[in-house]
């Protein structure tokens, strides 16, 4: 599924789902049973939410009918349930902005410029989008975007500079590997952490101490404790050692994989009735109190809510019943089995 970035022009859609976590991509297909198409958004560059980014390879163990699959399993058979209604999907961007217009439309705008209407909103943004931690080091901030990143995105820049990537989790341990192995390689690559323990794969941790003791990679335990730079050019990272030393690493860029925290950011500035950082819903169709948008997954609140995947896919069934007698007003809203339904198994391209 690739990621679209900007684009000028407004796209209309019956339907669009904030966040494709495990609810918001089970809301795909519940939506495509009603014969509704819809657009899908995420901050984070791939679907799958807190199962991809907090535990993709833990069990879960109460998924109806499925004993046991990790997060990145269950995230991957979710892709495949949805293929058929082929949704949209623009990642890498935060919904920003949400409008209810005076035609009964909703106006939807994201970080990176997409314009979409629609006439039914689905947040499925769980516990909100989630977003880099950010370096905690003075000029951390002036120097972000030029000289300190927080994702691997153009490893081009990087060719024939020093980089420092810092971290200990997988994702620091594989954008490190990656930029030894790029054709446009930096001149060095120095990973970085406070201690030498590194949570990754067996595979991808064999393969970074191979490429420690063959030089391609630089290890170096300790902390960043200023970024030292002339007129907004990095040189150097200044570390503390467990030793008790300060020594200085050369760096030209840093890219710091600190992990990520869910900011509930602009879901509550939309104006929709909340309690306790939640959206308040109704249980007969998961809608707010603004006429057509309705929220689903551990985004919602209302007596007896548990924050559970099961729960959450039971909430987006009903929601697109509610969604379609907005989008279908003329359409009965019937319930079919899979199992025997001819319109069922058209929409699902069953022959
Ligand atoms: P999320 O998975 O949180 O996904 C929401 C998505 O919305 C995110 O990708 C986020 O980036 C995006 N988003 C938010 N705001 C915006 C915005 N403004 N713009 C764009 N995108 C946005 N549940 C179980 O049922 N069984 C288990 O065994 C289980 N184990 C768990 C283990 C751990 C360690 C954790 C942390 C949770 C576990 N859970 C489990 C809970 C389960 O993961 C959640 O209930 C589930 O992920 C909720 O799904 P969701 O789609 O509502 O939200």
């Amino acid at each position: 599924m690739t990621a679209h970035t900007i684009s000028v022009a407004t796209i209309h859609t019956d339907a669009v789902i904030v966040g494709a976590g495990p609810v918001g991509l089970f809301q795909a297909f519940q939506l495509g049973l009603q014969d509704i198409r819809c657009h899908v958004i995420d901050a984070l560059p791939h679907v799958g939410g807190q199962c991809m980014e907090l535990y993709p390879d833990k069990p879960i163990y109460d998924i109806p009918g499925i004993p046991v699959c990790t997060g990145r399993e269950l995230v991957a058979q979710l892709q495949t349930q949805i293929q058929p209604f082929a949704p949209t999907f623009h990642l890498n961007q935060e919904v920003a902005e949400v409008a209810h217009l005076q035609d009964g439309r909703i106006s939807v705008r994201t970080s990176a410029g997409l314009h979409l209407e629609c006439k039914v909103l689905v947040i499925a943004a769980g516990v909100g989008a989630f977003q880099a931690r950010k370096l905690a080091v003075e000029s951390a901030a002036e120097l972000e975007g030029t000289h300190v990143h927080y994702r691997l995105s153009d490893a081009s820049r990087f060719a024939g500079h020093d980089v420092v990537v810092m971290g200990g989790e997988e994702s620091a341990v594989a954008a490190a590997l990656k930029l030894t192995l790029d054709a446009q390689a930096p001149r060095s690559v120095t990973l970085m952490h406070r201690r030498d323990v590194f949570a990754a794969e067996p595979a991808l941790l064999q393969a970074m101490r191979d490429a420690v003791a063959s030089g391609k990679l630089q290890l170096q335990i300790g902390q960043p404790t200023a970024l030292l730079h002339n007129a907004q050019q990095l040189h150097a990272v200044q570390v503390a050692t467990p030793e008790g030393q300060t020594i200085e690493r050369p760096a030209q860029h840093v890219l710091a994989f600190l992990g990520l925290s869910p900011k509930l950011g602009p879901v509550a500035e939309w104006g929709l009735v909340m309690e306790r950082k939640q959206l308040v819903v109704n249980t007969e169709t998961f809608a707010t109190d603004v006429p057509g948008i309705f929220a689903v997954g551990d985004i919602n609140t209302y007596p007896g809510k548990k924050k559970l995947i099961l729960c959450g896919f039971h909430e987006a069934t009903l929601a697109a019943f509610g969604a379609a007698t907005l989008v279908h007003p003329t359409r009965k809203t019937l319930l079919q089995y899979t199992t025997t339904s001819t319109e069922l198994h058209r929409l699902l391209g069953i022959a």
